[in-house]
């Protein structure tokens, strides 16, 4: 069996046509344009490419883009007064702060201060903890785009054992979260989970976001599971020789011979993540008119 290869890029691609229309329309009825504000503080070159990624997907998405560029040695208040300042812009529907940040700094601090309404990101307490409690809010991007593709590819979730490798605040935790709320049987692997192979065993869907190259392997996979791998390892320029240079945390070659379904690294959630950044700035620019037009509604009536 050769399992059926999960299009990141075209689903992507679908989900950004879409916000596009959706903003045209939002901008006609509303007379404002989303704005996505990214903050990156150093010179980190991996850094500098995400967030210029971004910047051009608003552009495309019909979006206003605002980049905000601190220096590496920036204190804390500096970029703790930009967060503010992004928060109180009334033209700025959204605000990520890229990470990792310079150590010196307190990455989860800073994130903690971007305001729950503009937080695209979903990474704030408000955000995390409305996730937990299944109410509505700004969801993390990369395990949203792991749903739609789990959606696109018609993959029933409810009773599905479902296996998430990693327990990051970014995606391991959000992920658990979404699958449970669609009601299947999770567990959540870690480092110190003892014999890792055979809970991966047991998943009809396996996900993994470890960040270790080809950490899963073919007999971690149960035969017909839908296998999704948010890995993005970069592999040095030898190891590397002819290909992309990235590298997922499943042994793509080996386990595309026992799933049912599986994504490519690269090609597979990657494109998900801007698309539902998009996503999510529109949620958040919707969110905030809506609360103006009651707030004016509010001072006509008093
Ligand atoms: P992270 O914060 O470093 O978390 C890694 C998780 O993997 C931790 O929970 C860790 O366990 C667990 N782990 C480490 N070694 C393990 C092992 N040998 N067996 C089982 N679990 C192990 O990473 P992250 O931010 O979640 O990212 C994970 C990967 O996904 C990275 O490659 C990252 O680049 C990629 N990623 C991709 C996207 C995208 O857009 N495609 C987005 C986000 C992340 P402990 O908690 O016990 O330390």
């Amino acid at each position: 069996m050769s399992a059926t290869i999960i299009d990141g890029r075209a689903i992507a691609a679908r989900v950004r046509a879409g916000v596009a229309g959706e903003v045209e329309t939002f901008k006609r009825e509303t007379g404002r344009v989303p704005g996505l504000a990214t903050v990156l503080v150093g010179e980190d070159p991996a850094s500098a490419v995400y967030v210029g990624g971004k910047q051009r997907a608003c552009l495309e998405a019909g979006m206003a883009p605002f980049d905000r560029r601190l220096a590496a040695d920036a204190s804390f208040e500096e970029v703790a007064a930009q967060l503010e300042g992004l928060n109180a812009d009334t033209a700025v529907s959204g605000v990520l702060l890229q990470l990792p940040v310079p150590e010196h700094l307190d990455g989860n601090a800073l994130t903690s201060m971007v305001a729950a309404d503009k937080d695209v990101d979903g990474l704030t307490p408000v955000n995390a903890g409305l996730l937990s409690l299944g109410r509505p809010g700004l969801r993390p991007c990369t395990p949203s785009g792991v749903m739609e593709l789990l959606a696109d590819t018609g993959v029933r979730l409810e009773g599905a054992e479902a296996v998430v490798v990693g327990r990051s605040n970014l995606f391991g935790k959000p992920m658990a979260q979404m699958l449970l709320a669609e009601s299947a049987t999770v567990t959540v692997c870690h480092s110190r989970t003892r014999d890792l192979r055979e809970v991966c065993a047991r998943a009809d869907i396996l996900i993994a976001a470890v960040g270790r190259p080809r950490l899963i392997q073919r007999d971690f996979v149960k035969a017909g599971a839908v296998v999704i791998d948010v890995g993005m390892n970069r592999l040095t320029p030898e190891q590397a020789a002819n290909s992309s240079g990235l590298v997922g945390d499943v042994d793509f070659a080996a386990v595309v011979e026992v799933a049912s379904a599986i994504t490519p690294v690269p090609g597979g959630v990657g494109p998900l993540t801007i698309a539902f950044l998009l996503r999510n700035t529109l949620q958040a620019a919707r969110y905030q008119a809506e609360l103006e037009t009651m707030l004016a509604e509010v001072d006509r009536e008093f």
